[in-house]
């Protein structure tokens, strides 16, 4: 999807301060965080939701989940707790249509969150 936000910043053609990146993902912070840290994780590939990944791409969950990995080891997040959160639809709030992971840190969260 060449209008999509996500996929321009995951091609470089708009600007993102990144966290960490491979041929599959880009992680990057979020321009209006929520937390201390606050960092988005996306596949280079468009879906608009999880439930859109068909059955043969199923790596993507691999790839996504390995890359949240990095980031907590290069952020450092392991101790200190973090909170991942995926939004989709306007009843969660999700404002981009194209998959990301939120990475969250650095305060205490609610449960139930709002
Ligand atoms: P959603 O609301 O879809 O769950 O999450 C989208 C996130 O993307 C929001 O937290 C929002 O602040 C972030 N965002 C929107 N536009 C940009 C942008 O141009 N650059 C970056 N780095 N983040 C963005
Ligand atoms: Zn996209």
């Amino acid at each position: 999807m060449s209008e999509c936000l996500f996929c321009k910043i995951a091609k470089g053609e708009i600007p993102a301060n990144i966290v960490y990146e491979d041929e599959n993902c880009v992680a990057f912070e979020d321009i209006a965080p929520q937390a201390p840290v606050h960092i988005l994780v996306i596949p280079r590939e468009h879906y608009s939701g999880i439930h859109e990944v068909p059955t043969n791409r199923l790596e993507l969950f691999t790839n996504i989940f390995k890359s949240s990995t990095k980031v907590i080891e290069i952020k450092k997040l392991s101790k200190v707790g973090y909170r991942i959160v995926s939004n989709f639809g306007d009843s969660a709030g999700q404002t981009v249509p194209h998959i990301h992971l939120h990475i969250l840190s650095g305060r205490d969260f609610q449960w139930p969150p709002g």
